[in-house]
């Protein structure tokens, strides 16, 4: 049989999963001699036991007599009984912080007999009496599920009939009577009698704190802090010490370090003659902690002296919660203490400077969500409500007039305004508009939608899915849930990072983070940068994996370039097309004959290869994988129902082009599913001349860099495979291409040919795939959709909200990559594909290249680099170096 109880002195912090963190780090405290309570902890185990069938595990009764039996005889004192009765706070506490989430119940142990005992041990008869209401109150509440008002209620109708606002007019005699009407109330709502039997009271709180793990407000917080569902929580049962025994009591919270800002020194609060809830429910003002040192220099000093302890010991800033019973101080609990993304880097690099620790553990202290923190403009406090929520699905803050369209978002940035662009969902013709937007606004879609992916990519600033938004593209303008309309030319802010739109602008702090990295700011002169760039440059020291961006301009290359990026790990070429080339796009789907296709096609290729040209001079001597057309055509032409509509209208008046060849063309090109449909390498078999036209240019850009004296890395990847045939084909096409540029030019044209995995096919068939491909690219968008059968466009917004409430994942899995499912495709394509071609080189370049959680997999995996939009370069960087270094630090969340 399990163990499921476990004195603090049997246990050490490092057994938080199953002594929770509170109880881990109570044992570690005993364990060093500090002056902790006695108690015990039961296992989240028990918890996990009790949870599933609903009753408390076989043995765990007869456990918990026997560790009370030992708490009673080294005190000296029965729980409960009617002298100096012994009393214990019963408190949860899971692997990971959930503040308030869960149930606590204190003075357990309080009866009509002991109340006296209690009083007569302080020699405090309100004392006595306030504890005891309070523990009806708590009990009834939150063991009995008494609706909490009826408790409110009585005590505000005992503080009127007294004419007293504060509980302290209230004295003992008040708070008897209050208590026997508590009592009352418990009969007529629970009912049942408040337990007299001391051992009842704490079996029932205990099976009370295991049930709390349940609360919808807990499952919320776990969905949140992704907190897995199944982990249960700890009970720990711990002897009462009372802070609110007079003024030489109190109770206080400190830090030792400053958890805002990282700064050296020791913070806190202190409320004297008070118990632990009263300072979180704020009834009086706390006084700084140093003040405490004129009220109590003994208890002070010891306090002081505990905390250098258990930093030394944690090596890392500890928070404390503290009670001081008749001058004599106790620690009722430590942890490792959250801090902000600042305060992470500023204590991290402080610490390895003190030789508290190593460059390698400072490394494992920082988080790459917690460096994107500091690189994102954000908006300074506001008391103002959000017009709408949505997915914050492109972190920072925007502020600008809203426009509809794209046409008008670059006019109106041409003509210097702050633009946001308001879409219900966006195409790849929006482009133009989001790069010239500070921010986009859809009502559509989820992380993964076009408006997202793009504007991450371009590091612009995203809300999407905010449905409770009414778009009204044509009227120009969108009306709010309450009927608030905002038109065209309304200044809106938007907060990426929240998910949150506010009417009007909102002040916008940029991030001097960015300035460093982008080469504007020194680290030298302010110590957070210094802390962010030795981490930073720690990190590459020790990661494995390579940071390539996913980059489709020169300026983001260049970009991208300067936030450390080691190369393009994916240039999509698909905004080539647009804009002013879409005619020449549309021209070449029009042709009738091969000279017409040839004539369109001629045009394309000069600005192709300027386009080439400047990317690879941006990225010289660096790798750059350049994606040969990707969407399905019809995204290139008109609208369908626009059209059909303009071509009746023509044909209605007469008019001499009535766009009827457009049409018939935009017709035969629909498709029921384009996701699935003619896109990717079977457009390089459909129409193969769109591909040689674009190997063509990528050889020619090459030629030209090389003539200029440059290194020019290209790497030709064919999108969407899912047979090798499929890859021969294309490949053997654009050999003899790369092969007719090297004998016109007389430049031998260095190149690569690969693939990208982006179908659970390609991943099933790598090795035979693998023969042709020099190199892998895992395509995890699309890999995520197929496994899935998940649109990318549209769940997000839709069902996912119901399966992330229901537990089936606990983060998005186009966010944070399924490591079950798309991963275990990935590893299959890893190993066949290196059996086949040893030398084959593996990347990433799907949205999962810059998230944290995925990079660490895709280093286990043993890829050999990651690519991520140029903005989270540093991020990738840092997690690369994390995965590396491993992370075996105490979870500080
Ligand atoms: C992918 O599918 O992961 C990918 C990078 O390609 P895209 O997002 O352009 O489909
Ligand atoms: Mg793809």
């Amino acid at each position: 049989m399990p163990k499921y109880v476990y004195d603090f002195a049997e246990g050490n912090r490092f057994m938080a999963d199953l002594l929770g963190g509170k109880g881990a780090n109570l044992a570690e405290m005993s364990v060093m001699g500090l002056p902790v309570p006695p108690g015990f902890t039961i296992t989240t185990e028990a918890c996990r036991a009790y949870l599933a069938t609903g009753a408390a595990p076989d043995g765990l009764a007869a456990e918990v007599s026997e560790h009370l039996h030992r708490l009673e005889l080294s005190l000296g004192r029965k729980l409960g009984q009617v002298d100096e009765p012994l009393l214990v706070a019963v408190r949860s506490g899971a692997r990971f912080s959930m503040p308030g989430m869960m149930d606590t119940v204190l003075d357990i142990g309080l009866t009509d007999d002991s109340v006296a005992g209690l009083a007569a041990w302080s020699g405090d008869e309100r004392l006595a009496w306030d504890s005891y209401r309070r523990l009806v109150q708590m009990f009834g509440t939150t063991v009995l599920g008494v609706d909490a008002g009826y408790f409110a209620a009585a005590l505000r109708d005992a503080k009127q009939a007294k004419g007293v606002d504060g509980d302290l007019g209230l004295d003992a005699g008040d708070l008897r009577a209050l208590t026997a009407r508590f009592k009352d109330i418990v009969r007529e709502h629970a009912g049942r009698e408040f337990p007299q039997d001391p051992r009842e009271q704490l079996d029932l709180a205990i099976a009370s704190v295991f049930s709390s793990w349940h609360t919808d407000r807990a499952r919320t917080y776990r969905r949140a802090e992704h907190i897995p569902d199944d982990l249960g929580t700890a009970v720990n049962v711990c002897a009462m010490v009372f802070g609110n025994l007079g003024d030489d009591s109190g109770t206080g919270v400190a830090f030792t370090r400053d958890p805002a800002t990282g700064a050296p020194g020791v913070y806190g609060d202190y409320l004297p003659n008070a118990q632990g809830e009263d300072v979180v429910a704020g009834i009086r003002n706390t006084l700084p902690l140093h003040r405490l040192a004129d009220l109590q220099p003994r208890a002070y000093q010891q306090l002081m002296d505990i905390m250098r302890t258990l930093e030394g010991h944690y090596h890392d800033l500890c928070d404390i919660e503290f009670t001081i019973e008749r001058r004599k101080l106790w620690m009722l609990q430590t942890r490792v203490g959250k801090r902000t993304a600042a305060a992470a880097f500023r204590i991290a690099d402080a610490l390895r400077e003190e030789g508290l620790i190593d460059a390698d553990e400072a490394l494992r202290r920082v988080t790459g969500a917690q460096l994107a923190q500091l690189m994102f403009p954000r908006f300074g406090d506001t008391e103002r409500a959000p017009i709408a929520t949505g997915v914050a699905a492109s972190p920072g803050a925007a502020v600008g007039e809203v426009v509809f369209d794209s046409a008008t978002a670059v006019q109106r940035a041409e003509q210097g305004a702050a633009v946001i662009l308001v879409r219900r969902e966006t195409n790849p013709d929006d482009l133009d508009g989001l790069i010239h937007a500070r921010g986009v606004l859809t009502s559509r879609g989820g992380k993964t939608s076009h408006a997202a992916v793009v504007a991450r990519g371009l590091g612009r600033t995203c809300v999407c899915g905010a449905e409770s938004l009414t778009i009204d593209t044509e009227a120009r303008r969108f009306t709010t849930a309450d009927g608030t309309i905002v038109a065209e030319g309304d200044v809106i802010s938007v907060d990426g990072t929240a998910g949150a739109v506010y009417l009007g602008e909102l002040d916008v702090v940029p991030s001097p983070v960015v300035d460093y990295f982008e080469g504007r700011r020194p680290a030298d002169r302010d110590d957070l940068l210094r802390a962010v760039d030795r981490i930073v440059r720690h990190a590459d020291r020790r990661g494995r994996l390579e940071v390539r961006a996913n980059a489709d301009t020169a300026e983001d290359a260049h970009r991208a370039r300067l936030l450390g990026a080691k190369g393009i790990g994916l240039c999509r070429t698909e905004h080539m097309f647009l804009g002013d080339r879409r005619v020449l796009v549309e021209r070449l789907i029009l042709a009738a004959d091969d000279a017409a296709r040839k004539d369109a096609l001629a045009a394309l290729l000069p600005l192709q290869r300027a386009d080439f040209t400047r990317i690879l001079e941006e990225m010289d001597g660096l790798p750059v994988t350049i994606r040969l057309l990707d969407p399905p055509l019809h995204e290139f032409l008109p609208d369908r129902t626009q059209l059909t509509a303009r071509v009746a209208v023509a044909k209605a008046l007469g008019q001499g082009d009535t766009q009827e060849d457009l049409l018939r063309a935009v017709d035969r090109l629909h498709e029921q599913n384009p996701m699935l449909g003619t896109r990717g390498v079977r457009l390089g078999l459909v129409i193969p001349e769109l591909y040689d036209l674009q190997v063509r240019a990528i050889a020619e850009a090459a030629v030209a860099r090389v003539r200029a004296g440059g290194t020019p890395r290209a790497e030709i990847m064919i999108p969407l495979v899912g047979d090798a045939r499929e890859l021969e084909i294309v490949a053997g096409r654009a050999r003899a291409v790369l092969a007719s540029v090297a004998a016109e030019s007389g430049v031998d044209v260095p190149h690569e040919i690969g693939t990208m995995i982006e179908l659970p096919r390609a991943a099933l068939t790598a090795g035979r795939i693998a023969t042709t491909a020099r190199f892998f690219s895992f395509g995890t968008n699309d890999l995520t959709q197929t496994v899935w059968g998940f649109s990318r466009d549209d769940v997000e917004g839709s069902f996912f909200p119901v399966y992330l409430a229901e537990g089936v994942f606990t983060a998005s899995p186009f966010e944070t990559i399924d490591r079950e499912g798309v991963g275990t495709l990935i590893d299959i394509a890893v190993h066949e594909g290196r059996a086949a071609r040893p030398d084959l080189e593996l990347g990433v370049c799907g949205e999962h290249g810059g998230d944290p959680a995925s990079i660490r997999f895709f280093h286990e995996v043993g890829l050999d680099y990651v690519s991520c939009s140029p903005f989270r370069v540093p991020v990738a960087r840092l997690e690369a170096g994390r995965a590396a270094v491993g992370n075996t630090a105490v979870d500080s969340r």
